[in-house]
């Protein structure tokens, strides 16, 4: 670029591309070498890595030797394993803990190479947080009238953290869960849901999609706007509507509501896929 003297005619392009260059220098600095060094500073330790269904288990981790920062139910963190921060990449995952919790935990679904080695991972083995990120808050106005959290597959991760956060804070607003899986097998936290009911003013409405015993499934296919109508109150438009699952479930989620006429100020999404 300095030589054929094209980008860079004059002085303007010249320090338009040193701006653009420390821009993006610093950038890579920041996340290649700053952000690392700080994690090596805050390092996690796996507590224990439990199976919670299919395919799906959840890793407790607490931290060695610093105070853990908070966070918020519905945020997510990027994380890593072993003992260097210093990684070409970190995996994003969705707390489903409760914010109360001493340990953090994280829920995940075995899809590729960083988590097919989940069911491996072993107590004390260090791992690196690199979070909270997220928008998402309890104590936003629009969700004080209750919430609808609609859930598909290892999408009830962040729920999971919702409810059980709520619970711990003794939190009474109604909340209506709407969780969608394929069959008896593959449903996650059936234990927890159960010690939860008790705990929380809660709706909980399971679908199973291909139930291996139908005739001991109470809703079956997928979450479907008459269901919806059917168990949600008639103030269903004031509520706040969280959803997390695969593309096409949060695509028949948004048409359904939409159809419903909530406003879509009152949604919240969050997509695990890129595409
Ligand atoms: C904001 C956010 C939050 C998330 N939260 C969670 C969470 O709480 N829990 C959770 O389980 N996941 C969560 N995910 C998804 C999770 O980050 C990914 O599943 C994980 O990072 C995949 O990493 P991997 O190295 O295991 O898979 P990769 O090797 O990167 O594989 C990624 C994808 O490629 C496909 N793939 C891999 N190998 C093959 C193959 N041989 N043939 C065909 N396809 C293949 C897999 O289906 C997979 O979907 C979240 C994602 C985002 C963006």
């Amino acid at each position: 670029m300095f030589g054929r003297n094209y980008y860079m005619r004059n002085s303007a392009m010249t320090a338009a591309w040193i701006v653009l260059m420390v821009i993006w220098g610093g950038l890579a600095l920041y996340i290649r070498l700053i952000r690392p060094l700080i994690l090596a500073k805050h390092p996690y330790k796996i507590e224990k890595v439990v199976s919670e269904g299919k395919d799906t288990y959840s890793v407790y981790l607490l931290p060695d030797g610093f105070e853990r920062p908070a966070f918020k139910a519905g945020q997510v963190a990027w994380i890593s394993r072993g003992n260097s921060p210093f990684v070409i990449s970190r995996n994003p995952f969705s707390y489903s803990g409760s914010t109360e919790w001493d340990a953090i935990r994280f829920s995940i679904k075995k899809a590729g190479d960083f988590t097919n080695s989940i069911s491996e991972w072993k107590p004390g083995e260090r791992m690196y947080v690199d979070g909270p990120y997220g928008t998402f808050d309890l104590d936003d106005p629009r969700m004080q009238k209750g919430l609808v959290l609609l859930g598909g597959g290892i999408g009830i991760a962040p729920i999971m953290s919702i409810l059980n956060t709520m619970a711990d804070k003794g939190d009474k607003r109604p909340v209506y869960v709407f969780y969608g899986d394929l069959n008896e097998e593959t449903v996650l936290f059936q234990d927890e849901f159960e010690s939860l009911k008790s705990r929380l003013n809660m709706t909980l409405v399971q679908v199973l999609e291909k139930p291996r015993n139908p005739e001991a499934c109470e809703y079956k296919g997928y979450i479907t706007k008459e269901l919806l109508l059917a168990k949600l109150p008639e103030n269903y438009k004031e509520l706040f509507y969280f959803m997390c699952g695969p593309l096409p479930m949060m695509d028949a989620m948004h048409k359904h509501l939409a159809a419903m006429g909530v406003p879509k100020s009152q949604i919240a999404s969050e997509k695990y896929e890129m595409a």
